[in-house]
């Protein structure tokens, strides 16, 4: 690695062309958008907006939208999520602390929650990567339904073509 001092043309941008099996890049400017069919929604307080639906290693990383003392019903995560809360507030039943606008959460692998916005609280929002799978339960974990990033594709995909968007412009956001 050279040190900076080393490099006589700092400005020079990389001359090389990228690995050929490499991804295109995402770039989402309005990250929160102004146009309300981007938002996918999944409850009638809940819904999401898609930023990377990586399906060639299993995550997503999304907002995730809660409305109106909306609830996120209980669910394990096999593998860990990282959360940053842009808007609002919210807390899990499990748990005692308050994740608060500016926020950051690791939740680790083996974490089951429910995420609940208080009624004080329009909107919230929260940037999150969920890896692998969401696994829905009841109060003893017994399994109810799951979702991981083919049943996202799916949802963004129907949405789109519902609202006129089309169901391509889910493809955006897959890699
Ligand atoms: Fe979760």
């Amino acid at each position: 690695m050279p040190l900076e001092a080393d490099d006589h043309n700092p400005m020079m941008p990389y001359q090389l062309p990228f690995p050929p099996d490499a991804q295109d890049e995402i770039v989402v400017n309005a990250a929160i958008p102004d146009d309300e069919r981007i938002w996918v929604p999944q409850t009638e307080t809940v819904s999401f907006r898609p930023l990377c639906l990586n399906r060639s290693q299993g995550y997503w990383m999304n907002l995730l939208r809660v409305r109106q003392s909306g609830v996120l019903s209980r669910h394990r995560h096999p593998l860990p999520v990282h959360g940053f809360v842009l808007k609002g507030r919210w807390h899990y039943l499990e748990h005692d602390w308050v994740a608060t606008e500016g926020s950051y959460v690791f939740e680790p692998p083996g974490e089951t929650h429910t995420l609940v916005v208080p009624e004080d609280v329009d909107e919230m929002i929260t940037y999150f990567q969920v890896n692998g799978a969401m696994i829905y339960v009841d109060p003893y974990g017994k399994v109810m339904g799951y979702e991981d990033v083919f049943t996202k594709i799916d949802m963004c995909r129907k949405h789109y073509a519902e609202v006129g968007l089309g169901e391509d412009y889910a493809d955006q956001f897959i890699r």
